[in-house]
């Protein structure tokens, strides 16, 4: 069965997510609650962080669900 795939951008970057790799840790919404809410819809929200801030929790996800698709120029 393919893997499921959903991208959420922010126009710098987009941050994909495999579901049915997710493990819920929890690391995701313990460290950057705003951005990344599992009761809301939908539950990654990427206007309530730095773009730098979000490449920083993605890159804590242990089981490699949560990735960055593309990552343009960020000063
Ligand atoms: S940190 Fe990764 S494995 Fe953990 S809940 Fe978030 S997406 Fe899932």
């Amino acid at each position: 069965m393919p893997v499921k795939t959903l991208h959420y951008s922010n126009g710098e970057i987009t941050i994909v997510w495999k579901p049915d790799v997710c493990i819920h840790s929890g690391i995701c919404f313990q460290g950057l609650a705003s951005v990344f809410d599992p009761r809301r819809r939908p539950w990654i929200d990427m206007s309530q962080a730095h773009t730098l801030r979000i490449v920083e929790q993605v890159k804590q996800c242990p089981s490699g669900a949560l990735s960055i698709a593309e990552k343009k120029k960020v000063e």
